[in-house]
């Protein structure tokens, strides 16, 4: 574990309490955390491996005062990092130690609900699940639902382009915002987008979404809703061999079948939750594949005998449909609280997030098989197996030496192996700061290059959520006009610039 304390290098004596004095000006007394014990409960977001002290935290509850913090940041070069809950799993609300961490949950209110329009508008730490409660007793929900709902915040889910369990068939969190308010790093403020679907321009609002808080803080957020379908339908079909759940997946989709959502759960994550939630799942299956249809009942019928012929084509040995709404609700409670059940398995363990073409799943499945085996550690699968998400959970024990970072290095290869077979190294936990090293298995300095010019254009002192994303230190400074250079497919004769 990596602990650092806050810093003021370089600044006057006295600058620390000065500095805290004129935010506290800003955003009252009871709007500052300056106590070193109160701190303590923001050194880290879920991947707690790495926890740094910031000099301060403030919660501000006006876009006004964000604007004014971040207008104090920009004048005094403090760097500063968005939090919304700390549900990130990739370090991206990590603090740094010469700035402040900025907390969105007193931004918490549902500013509008309107239904004629099928829109919402609301603040960024409003949780994901209160769209949903907000806007349901209408007949509708806000599709991207990760399993962090509850607690996680629709400010992170925006910097994040966070998926869940029914984004197969309705997207991403990308898909669902149309507007925003976002306070950048000088303390401006803009709009971008709105409730129409579409606006003249630079797609800025497509931008914001998933820049990882880079590019300033987001105060308000129109998101689109969706009307509840007429049926679902909720099945799980268990068998021996994960592959040929996995296989089974693309079997589906190759049917014309796009189900709202397809997860998988291998055995040892099927017996981990078993014993937390007791969802129904059999536990001695080597993995089960959880297929939910939805949409107008003659389409549901219509498609359920398919799933099931494609499920029994590929050695299905169990396929149980949910009876009614309850015993649906039960097995997507195992599916979402399956990271938490692996605490019962193992104190410790870290959760990868990469993504292969769903085509893919069997071979790649296989290959984590044979990584776990050769370093000698326990990998869990659970993943949005429709979206081939994958959620590897590598199971290690910390107080054995050398082995927090054995299970790194083989986390590591299995997004080698995700990037081998034509995928990416992050599907919705972002790059934060754990995965930075890995963009260059992606990313070439030309691409990298480039996406620091966007970063340059918005915040030129690097101040908003610095040390996150890219791999090596990049300035503004240098960034000015590039000298122009090949790209790889170039230089390998197959592609050409014009
Ligand atoms: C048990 C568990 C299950 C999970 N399941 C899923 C899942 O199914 N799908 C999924 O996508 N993720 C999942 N996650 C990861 C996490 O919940 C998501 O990434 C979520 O979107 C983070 O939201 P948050 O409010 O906790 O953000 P934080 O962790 O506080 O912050 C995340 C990032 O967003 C930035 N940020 C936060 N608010 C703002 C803002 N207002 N403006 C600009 N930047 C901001 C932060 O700087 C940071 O970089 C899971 C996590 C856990 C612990």
């Amino acid at each position: 574990m990596h602990t650092q304390a806050a810093k003021t290098n370089g600044r006057p004596a006295g600058w620390k309490r000065e500095f805290g004095g004129k935010l506290s000006i800003i955003l009252g007394k009871d709007g500052v955390i300056y106590a070193e014990d109160e701190l303590i409960a923001y050194d880290c977001d879920a991947l707690t491996g790495y926890r740094i002290k910031p000099l301060f935290v403030v919660l501000p509850k006006t876009t006004d005062e964000v604007s004014r913090v971040l207008r104090l940041c920009y004048e005094e070069g403090v760097p500063f990092v968005p939090r919304g809950a700390g549900t990130g799993l990739s370090g991206g609300a990590l603090p740094t130690e010469e700035g402040i961490v900025i907390s969105l949950a007193r931004m918490n209110r549902i500013l509008e609900v309107d239904i004629p329009n099928e829109r919402v508008v609301v603040e960024p730490g409003v949780t994901n699940l209160s769209v949903t409660a907000a806007v349901s007793a209408y007949g509708y929900y806000y599709a991207p639902d990760p399993s962090s709902q509850i607690v996680c915040t629709i400010g992170g889910n925006v910097a994040e382009n966070s998926g869940g369990v029914h984004c197969l068939k309705y997207g991403v969190t990308t898909n669902h915002v149309l507007g925003l308010e976002v306070v950048l790093p000088d303390g401006g403020v803009i709009t971008t987008g709105g409730k129409s679907p579409d606006h003249p321009g630079y797609d800025i609002t497509g931008l914001i979404v998933g820049s990882e808080g880079l590019l300033g803080i987001v105060t308000k957020v129109t998101l689109r809703i969706v009307k509840k379908p007429e049926t679902v339908k909720t099945l799980f079909a268990a068998f021996d061999r994960i592959e040929d759940a996995g296989a089974s997946v693309s079997g589906i989709t190759a049917r014309g079948v796009i189900p709202a959502g397809m997860e998988i759960m291998d055995s040892l994550c099927i017996r981990s939750v078993e014993e937390a939630v007791h969802a129904g799942y059999p536990v001695d299956a080597g993995s089960i594949l959880l297929v939910e249809l939805d949409g107008p009942a003659a389409e549901v019928e219509a498609q359920m005998p398919i799933v099931e012929e494609v499920l029994k084509g590929h050695n299905a040995n169990e396929i149980r449909i949910a009876r009614d709404a309850r015993e649906r609700d039960l097995f997507w409670k195992g599916r979402k609280n399956a990271f938490p059940a692996m605490g019962r398995v193992s104190a410790d363990y870290y959760v990868q997030d990469g993504v292969i073409p769903r085509s893919k799943l069997a071979e790649v499945l296989g290959r984590i098989g044979e990584l776990s085996r050769e370093y000698g550690l326990s990998v869990g699968n659970v993943f949005h197996a429709g979206d081939g998400n994958l959620h590897p959970l590598v199971l290690y024990n910390a107080k054995i030496e050398g082995e927090h970072e054995k299970a790194l290095e083989l986390a590591g290869k299995i997004l080698g192996v995700c990037v081998e077979s034509g995928g990416s190294i992050t599907g919705e936990h972002g790059v934060g700061n754990d995965k930075k090293r890995f963009l260059p298995l992606m990313f070439d300095e030309n691409d990298l290059d480039t996406m620091n010019l966007v970063r340059c254009a918005f915040d030129e002192k690097g101040l908003s959520n610095p040390g996150k994303v890219f791999p090596t230190p990049r300035t503004c400074v240098e960034q000015g006009t590039k000298p122009y250079r090949e790209h790889p497919l170039q230089k390998a004769g197959m592609g050409e610039m014009f």
